[in-house]
C-alpha cells in the first residue's frame, strides 16, 4: 500500500529528507508532500561554510553528527548531479595572529584528520601564502589550511534536491501550514491525514508541537550577513574561505560575489529586517580584510533565523509514544554541515519505521521534548 509522507519545512533537512526520500529503495511506494514558504528560513541566508573539524567545540556527539554531514556532501553532490555552484571544497583557512596558536591548531588538525578523510590535507600557511590563495585579502594573517573544506550555497542546494524529488514523488506546497490534536496537517485545502509527518521547522518547532501536547525547548536567533561584489579573479574562482581569529567569516564565491558574516543576535529571535547599524558592522569586519571595500560594493544583505537549544546540540527522529511524528531542530550554527546527514537519517526512519539507536550523535530526544502536561 502506498505510504503518505508529509514534511513541514523546506530548509536543509526537509530539503534532504525530501532527495532521500525520492531515492532509497521502497520511495517507489511513497507519495511525498513537503510544506513551505520560506519564512525565516535559515538555509538560504546561511554563509555556507563546511569545516568543522577544528571546532573549539567539546560536545563529541556534536562533533561526529558534523563530521559525518561533511563527509556526506560529496557524495550528495555527485549522486543528486549538483555543481560547483552549489558546493565546491575550495579549502578553508583558519587564521591565528599568535604563533603558539597556530602550532596548537595545526596539531589538532593532525589529530582529527586520521579519521577524517574528507579534511584532504592540512598544511600551514604564512601571511603572504594566505595572502596568495586569497588574493582579496589586503590584510592576511597566517593560517591552518584545509583542502577538504567547502562552500556551500544553501538556496541553491535546496531547490536543487528539491527540484530532483520532484521528478520522482514529492510535491511541493508553498504554503504555512499547522497540526491539530488529532495529528492531522492543517493546510488550506483543508486537514489531511498523512502515514508519517516529517516536522523540519527549525525555529518554528514549538508552535508546531504545541497541539500535539508537547513542549520543544528550542530558540530562535536572529542571523544576519552581507554580499559584496568585489573584484572577479577570473583565474581564480575557487579562493578557499577565511576563517579569521575574533572575526566575522569571510567566503569568497567566484565571479566577484564575496559574502561576510554572520551575526548572532539573541535578542533579534524571529525579527527579518536587516538592521542598518548591523550592515555598517559587517562593512567593518570587510574592511579590516579588505582594505578598499565600501557600502558601494554592498549588493545585499541576508537575514535568517537560527534554531538552538541550552545545550547548543541539535535533536531529531521519531517523538518518543508518538513515533508517527519526527522532528529534526537546534542544529544551530552548523545546521548546513550536520542537516544532510539529519535529513538523511529522518527519510530512513520515515521509510522503514523501527526504533533508531542515533545516541552517538545525540541525546535522548527527552532532554529536549517533554509533556506540556507535566
Ligand atoms: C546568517 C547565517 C549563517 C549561517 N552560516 C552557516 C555556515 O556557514 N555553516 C553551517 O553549517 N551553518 C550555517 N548556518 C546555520 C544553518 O543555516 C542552519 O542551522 C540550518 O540551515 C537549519 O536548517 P533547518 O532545515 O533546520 O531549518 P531552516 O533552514 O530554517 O528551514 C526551516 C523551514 O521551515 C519553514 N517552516 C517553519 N514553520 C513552518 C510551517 N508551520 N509551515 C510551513 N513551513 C514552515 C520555514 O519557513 C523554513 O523555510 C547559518 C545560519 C544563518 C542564519
Amino acid at each position: 500500500m502506498e505510504k503518505r509522507i508529509a514534511i513541514i519545512g523546506g530548509g536543509i533537512v526537509g530539503a534532504t529528507a525530501a532527495y532521500y526520500l525520492s531515492t532509497l529503495p521502497g520511495s517507489e511506494q511513497t507519495k511525498v508532500t513537503l510544506f513551505d514558504d520560506g519564512t525565516g528560513q535559515a538555509t538560504t541566508a546561511a554563509a555556507g561554510i563546511i569545516s568543522p573539524w577544528l571546532s573549539k567545540r567539546r560536545n563529541q556527539r556534536w562533533y561526529r553528527l558534523a563530521k559525518a554531514g561533511a563527509d556526506l556532501f560529496p557524495e550528495l553532490i555527485h549522486d543528486a548531479q549538483l555543481g560547483t555552484d552549489v558546493y565546491q571544497q575550495t579549502g578553508t583557512i583558519v587564521t591565528r595572529e599568535v604563533p603558539t596558536d597556530l602550532e596548537t591548531l595545526f596539531d589538532l588538525a593532525q589529530e582529527r584528520r586520521h579519521d577524517a578523510a574528507t579534511m584532504g590535507t592540512v598544511t600551514t600557511l604564512n601571511a603572504a601564502e594566505v595572502q596568495a590563495k586569497v588574493p582579496l585579502l589586503s590584510r592576511a594573517q597566517p593560517g591552518v589550511f584545509i583542502t577538504g573544506g567547502a562552500r556551500v550555497d544553501g538556496a541553491a542546494l535546496v531547490s536543487g534536491l528539491l527540484a530532483k524529488a520532484t521528478q520522482k514523488n514529492l510535491t511541493i506546497r508553498r504554503e504555512r501550514v499547522s497540526l491539530d490534536a488529532q495529528g492531522q496537517v492543517l493546510t488550506s485545502l483543508g486537514a489531511r491525514q498523512f502515514d508519517r509527518v516529517i516536522i523540519a521547522a527549525g525555529a518554528w518547532l514549538k508552535e508546531l508541537v504545541a497541539p500535539l501536547g508537547i513542549n520543544a525547548a528550542v530558540r530562535p536567533q536572529k542571523g544576519q550577513l552581507i554580499e559584496l561584489a568585489v573584484k572577479d579573479y577570473p583565474l581564480n574562482e575557487n579562493m578557499p574561505v577565511v576563517m579569521p581569529e575574533g572575526e566575522r567569516d569571510f567566503v569568497p564565491f567566484g565571479h566577484g560575489k564575496l559574502i561576510v558574516g554572520a551575526t548572532h543576535e539573541d535578542d533579534g529571535k524571529f525579527n527579518l529586517a536587516a538592521d542598518p547599524a548591523v550592515t555598517a558592522d559587517l562593512l567593518g569586519s570587510a574592511q579590516r580584510l579588505m582594505a578598499d571595500v565600501t557600502a558601494d560594493n554592498i549588493t545585499g544583505v541576508r537575514v535568517g533565523t537560527r534554531a538552538y537549544t541550552a545545550d547548543f546540540a541539535p535533536f531529531f527522529g521519531p517523538i518518543p509514544d508518538q513515533e508517527k511524528f519526527l522532528v529534526a531542530s537546534g542544529l544551530g550554527s552548523s545546521g548546513l554541515t550536520t542537516g544532510p546527514q539529519v535529513g538523511r537519517l529522518l527519510a530512513g526512519s520515515a521509510l522503514y519505521g523501527g526504533t533508531p539507536d542515533w545516541s552517538e550523535y545525540e541525546l535522548p530526544l527527552t532532554t529536549y521534548l517533554t509533556s506540556s502536561a507535566e
